[in-house]
């Protein structure tokens, strides 16, 4: 394949399933649905499972591994996360063959059929998570959800990527004056949770004037405390202050579970 490509197979609280493809290479960044639903959702975006190369695995929490041990076992596809994240989702996965165990780090770049991936430390509260970018050394893209906070250190890493799935979880308000415990609402709000509408605006703005991002898929929404439009509208006002317009010059879209159809490629 020519370029790179970011096609959400499922996106949300309730299920994260990413389909990247970069040179001749294609991975599953994580795999929060059944193996059922993926084979399906692969199939509709034109993937035999049997070519999936890996799954790389952003860390524990269930909505990023449901699916990932019967994949790995139907398939013989190799598995890819940090020592933290295997120590944390290791019971959870089932049988898994010793031989598809890939073990990668923040900070080491690593190579699968020609495209090269590179982890970085998230502050979200897990073992030990990473958000991901990748090349096909020409053009970059990256996944980046359950962040928490963005770091200065992630936003250069950030800079040059053209296409970009990127976490919009929930509006602020929506969920301050929502049901969710305040014990709840406090984490997600705190560095160590999620990304609000409104930071991920801020983000997507200053990537976009800065940086390279011209294509923007808004990912892990929050089914109770967000919805597409609030999250649509939000990133299009900061992107709009910008000088660049939505629309004309930067492409932006909505995941949702199961919301085949929209991807980003960069080509
Ligand atoms: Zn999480
Ligand atoms: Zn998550």
């Amino acid at each position: 394949m020519k370029g790179i490509r970011i096609c959400p197979l499922s996106s949300g609280s309730s299920g994260n399933c990413i389909l990247i493809q970069a040179a001749d290479c294609t991975v599953l960044v994580d795999c929060g649905i059944t193996g059922k639903s993926a084979q399906t959702e692969l199939v509709r975006a034109g993937v035999d499972p049997n070519s999936i190369d890996g799954i790389i695995v952003t860390h524990e929490h269930i909505d990023h591994i449901s699916g990932v041990g019967i994949l790995c076992r139907r398939f013989n596809i190799p598995v890819y996360a940090t020592l933290g994240t295997w120590k944390a989702m290791i019971d959870g996965l089932g049988k898994i063959n010793p031989m598809l165990i890939r073990y990668i780090a923040a900070e080491v770049p690593f190579s699968i059929n020609g495209a090269t991936f590179h982890p970085f430390s998230t502050s979200h509260d897990a073992a030990e998570s990473i958000g991901l970018k990748f090349t096909d050394g020409e053009k970059s893209g990256a996944v980046a959800t359950d962040m928490g906070t963005v770091s200065k250190h992630i936003y250069d890493l950030l800079s040059d990527c053209s296409i970009m799935l990127i976490e919009a979880n929930h509006d602020e308000n929506m969920l301050i004056r929502g049901p969710y415990p305040a014990k709840l609402k406090e984490r997600i709000l705190s560095d160590h949770g999620h990304l609000s509408n409104k930071l991920c605006g801020a983000l997507c703005a200053k990537l976009v004037r800065e940086g390279s991002l011209r294509k923007i898929m808004l990912g892990h929404l929050s089914s109770d405390n967000n919805t597409p439009r609030m999250a649509y509208e939000t990133v299009t006002n900061s992107i709009n202050a910008t000088g660049f317009t939505v629309d004309t010059d930067i492409e932006l879209y909505v995941a949702e579970r199961y919301c085949m159809g929209e991807e980003l490629t960069d080509k």
